[in-house]
């Protein structure tokens, strides 16, 4: 397979919407009512009463507050198999905070997300593929915040890092200093997701503030040898929690919270770009645009595979920000 031709069948990039449940959180006023509904025949297909005016939008799928994380997953299961024949994927997280993106991505402990699923179904797979093709499985957590990358693995997680090209000519980038773990079991995915949460823990005083204004970013990485014929694969799984895409009120922010939120405009815009620039087939693709798709650069172009979850909140108070994401996903698509 050939990394540097930016040829792309359609398939390549999906968008599923996901709805969440109206939570208690949502209040019980007006305000919390519902405003979504779905086709029973067409399950592509999403209604939202925005103002009360009727608008409709098409992905690939919506998954419907009902829906569980079992059936989200079932949906994702392929792409993230893939990548133990040397596909590079990438699964993200889109939408305004309190939408699930979180819930989707890393779950609850009852209700895990993608992120422990995809490691468990890994491990499984390669150790049922009775062949003489040998794995190993390798973990990075990372997040970007005001287009710094940090390593949460690391011994220094306050340090930013650098992406470099490689040195050997083949256009591939890598970070240096990315700490890279080598789990085998559950228990190590989860010692890994502790130690991840605990270093980006220690240094902000209000974590849930500080994760909807950061990507968070799990990166797996299948490396395979065939010992009979020496061959090898690297498949990359990038799964991204990304920043909120609520639009910050342009009188109320000043200060660190304009600057955040700027980043954050920036690189969700700069990934809808080169999306919409791998699926329309064009020759530039402004990868370099922001820290988020220039790490993800290899994973986004050639015969990579990208998969955008939209989340959308049901209720009626968020209608205006839901309509931008479902815009955003329709842009991508
Ligand atoms: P985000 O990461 O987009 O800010 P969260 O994932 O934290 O949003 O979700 C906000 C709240 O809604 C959380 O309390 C979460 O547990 C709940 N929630 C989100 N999606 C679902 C779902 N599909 N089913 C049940 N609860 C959900
Ligand atoms: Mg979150």
């Amino acid at each position: 397979k050939c990394h540097n031709e930016l040829v792309r069948l359609k398939g390549n990039i999906r968008v599923i919407g996901r709805v969440r449940p109206i939570t208690k959180e949502d209040g019980d006023g007006p305000e919390a009512s519902n405003a979504v509904t779905f086709d029973s025949d067409d399950d592509a297909v999403i209604h939202l009463l925005h103002k009360g005016k009727p608008v409709s939008f098409e992905l690939d799928k919506v998954f419907p507050p009902h829906a569980t994380q079992q059936d989200v997953f079932q949906e994702v299961q392929a792409l993230i198999t893939s990548c133990i024949d040397g596909y590079n994927v990438c699964i993200f997280a889109y939408g305004q905070t309190g939408a699930g993106k979180t819930y989707t991505m890393e779950g609850t402990i009852e209700n895990p997300g993608i992120n422990q699923r995809a490691l468990q179904l890994l491990f499984s797979e390669v150790q049922e593929k009775a062949s003489d093709w040998e794995y190993t499985i390798t973990v990075s957590v990372a997040e970007i915040y005001n287009e710094a990358l940090r390593d949460l693995l690391g011994k220094e997680p306050q340090e930013k890092l650098e992406i470099k090209l490689c040195p050997d000519g083949s256009g591939q980038l890598y970070v240096p200093g990315l700490t890279e773990f080598k789990v085998q079991s559950v228990e190590d995915i989860n010692r890994v997701f502790e130690f991840g949460h605990t270093n980006r823990t220690t240094e902000f005083t209000n974590l849930n503030e500080h994760s909807s204004r950061s990507h968070a970013l799990l990166i797996v990485t299948v490396r395979g040898t065939d010992y009979s014929t020496g061959l090898r694969t690297t498949g990359k799984l990038n799964l991204v929690d990304l920043a909120g895409s609520e639009r910050v009120g342009k009188s109320g922010a000043e200060g660190s919270r304009l600057r955040e939120a700027q980043y954050i405009n920036k690189s969700l815009s700069a990934l809808g770009d080169v999306i919409s620039a791998l699926r329309s087939r064009q020759g530039h693709v402004p990868f370099r645009n922001s820290k988020l798709t220039y790490l993800l650069q290899d994973s986004l172009s050639g015969d990579s595979k990208t998969l955008m979850l939209v989340q959308v909140s049901p209720v009626e108070k968020n209608t205006s920000e839901t309509l931008c994401s479902l815009k955003f996903a329709e842009r991508v698509r």
